[in-house]
C-alpha cells in the first residue's frame, strides 16, 4: 500500500494517495451512518417546508460561505441571483480541482461523498434546479467510483429522484476548472471560456440560469445548518470569518489537508499545522492560492492569508493552495514551470494567453530577465485575455520581479531594469 495518513487539527484521519491509485482503499461513509448521525435531516426539512430557501439563505449569509473554488463569491447571493431568473434552471458542481497544489475536494469526497452530496442536492432544491450535473475530473477514478455507489445508495432510499443527479467526467484539461469552460464541457463542446456577460446565474448550461458550485462550499452547508452559522462564522483571525481547507505543500514536515481558521498567517499556518519547515530547510516564499495566486516571500508570511488582503499584494488565495517553497528551490525552476504549465492548458482561443504565455517562458529561459519586457507583456496579458487563465499567468512573474531580487541575484539570475 502507497498510503499515508494525516491527522487534522479536529482529529480526523484522512488517507491520502502518495503515487499508485487504489480505488477499492478508500474508506467512505455510507449511507446508512451518515443518517445514522443525521445526515439528510437538512435536505428532507428543506423538501419538507419546515427549513425555507429563505431561512436557509439567511444562515448562509450570516456564516459568511463564500465560495471556496477560488472566486470567493458569497453562497447566498449566488443562490439569489440564479432564483431570480425564469426557470427552468440546474445546479452544476464543480469538481475538476485542477489548481496544482490543491486537493482539498478530493480529500472530503474520499470521506464524506454523502455530506457533499447533501449539500449538493440542497443547492439544488434552493434553485428549483431541473437537474444536478456533477463533473468530476478524470484524475480521480476511485471518486466516480464512490460516488456512483453513493449516489445509487440515495436513488435506492428514495432521496434522490433516479437520473437526477448526473455525473459527467473531465479529461483532464486545467481551463475546464473554469466555471463557463465546465458549462462548454458538460455540453459536449471543447472546455473554451464565455465572455461574460451573460453570467452562469443568467445563461448556463443549455443556455439556462445555472448554479455553479465548488465541492467543498456545498460539503459545509449541512454542517453550518446543523452547528449554527455562529459556529461557522466564529472560526477565524485576524478578524476574518470561518473556516478554510488549507491543501498545504511544499517544504513542510506535515503536508496534507488541514483546517484552519481563515485569515491565519502563512508562519502559523506552517507552524501550528503543517509541523514546521522541513528538516534543514528555510522559507524562502511560498504561493499562497496555486500557481494562477501569485508568489510572496519569506518576508510577508505574516499577513492573513484571505481573499481581501492577498488582493492588494496582486496575490489571491483562490482555492487555499498553499505551495512552501525554501532556501533550496531554485526560483527560475518555479517561474519556468509555471508558465510552461500555462502555455500547455490554455485554450488557444485569445491571443495575449496562448501566444504570451509561451512568450513569457521563452523569455524566463533567457540569462538575463529584462524588467520592462516581462513587465509590458505580463500587463497586455492581464488587460486583453478573456479569463483567468491568462489573466494570473504573469502573476508568479510579477511576483518574483517585485519581492525576491536578492534571491534571484543569489541564484545567478540576471534582472535588468
Ligand atoms: Fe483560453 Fe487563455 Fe483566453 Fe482563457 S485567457 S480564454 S485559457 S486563451
Amino acid at each position: 500500500h502507497h498510503h499515508v495518513l494525516f491527522a487534522t487539527r479536529e482529529g480526523v484521519e484522512a488517507v491520502v494517495d502518495t503515487g499508485h491509485y487504489h480505488p477499492e482503499a478508500i474508506l467512505w461513509q455510507r449511507l446508512a451512518e451518515y443518517r445514522g448521525e443525521g445526515g439528510y435531516a437538512l435536505l428532507e426539512a428543506c423538501r419538507e417546508g419546515t427549513v425555507t430557501v429563505e431561512a436557509l439563505s439567511d444562515e448562509l449569509e450570516r456564516a459568511n460561505l463564500r465560495g471556496l473554488g477560488g472566486a470567493g463569491f458569497p453562497t447566498f447571493k449566488k443562490w439569489h441571483f440564479v432564483r431570480q431568473e425564469p426557470g427552468p434552471r440546474y445546479c452544476a458542481i464543480n469538481a475538476d480541482e485542477g489548481e496544482p497544489g490543491t486537493f482539498k475536494d478530493r480529500y472530503y469526497l474520499e470521506r464524506a461523498p454523502h455530506r457533499f452530496l447533501e449539500g449538493a442536492l440542497v443547492s439544488a432544491w434552493a434553485v428549483e434546479a431541473s437537474a444536478l450535473y456533477i463533473y468530476l475530473r478524470d484524475e480521480y477514478p476511485g471518486l466516480h467510483r464512490v460516488l456512483h455507489e453513493a449516489i445509487a445508495e440515495l436513488e435506492a432510499e428514495g432521496l434522490a429522484a433516479p437520473g437526477f443527479i448526473v455525473m459527467r467526467r473531465g479529461a483532464g484539461a486545467y481551463i475546464c476548472g473554469e466555471e463557463s469552460a465546465m458549462i462548454e464541457s458538460l455540453e459536449g463542446k471543447p472546455g473554451k471560456p464565455r465572455h461574460r456577460p451573460p453570467f452562469v446565474a443568467q445563461v448556463g448550461l443549455f443556455g439556462r440560469p445555472t448554479l455553479v458550485n465548488n465541492v467543498e462550499t456545498v460539503y459545509w452547508i449541512p454542517l453550518i445548518h446543523a452547528k449554527g452559522a455562529e459556529w461557522f462564522a466564529g472560526h477565524g483571525r485576524n478578524g476574518r470569518q470561518g473556516l478554510r481547507s488549507f491543501s498545504l505543500s511544499g517544504r513542510v514536515k506535515r503536508p496534507g489537508v488541514h483546517l484552519a481558521p481563515a485569515g491565519i498567517t502563512l508562519n502559523e499556518l506552517v507552524e501550528e499545522y503543517g509541523g514546521g519547515m522541513a528538516e534543514g530547510h528555510r522559507l524562502a516564499g511560498y504561493l499562497p492560492g496555486g500557481a494562477s495566486g501569485g508568489i510572496l516571500p519569506a518576508s510577508k508570511a505574516d499577513i492573513p492569508l484571505d481573499f481581501d488582503t492577498l488582493q492588494a499584494e496582486g496575490c489571491f488565495i483562490g482555492s487555499a493552495a498553499v505551495i512552501v517553497l525554501s532556501d533550496q528551490d531554485d526560483l527560475r525552476a518555479v517561474a519556468t514551470n509555471l508558465l510552461a504549465f500555462f502555455a500547455d492548458e490554455s485554450c488557444g482561443q485569445c491571443t495575449p494567453c496562448r501566444v504570451g504565455t509561451e512568450k513569457m517562458l521563452t523569455l524566463l529561459e533567457r540569462e538575463t530577465w529584462q524588467v520592462e519586457e516581462l513587465t509590458r507583456l505580463a500587463q497586455v496579458m492581464q488587460d486583453a485575455s478573456i479569463c483567468g487563465l491568462g489573466q494570473a499567468a504573469p502573476n508568479p512573474v510579477l511576483g518574483l520581479l517585485k519581492d525576491f531580487r536578492g534571491e534571484l541575484a543569489n541564484q545567478h539570475v540576471i534582472v535588468k531594469g
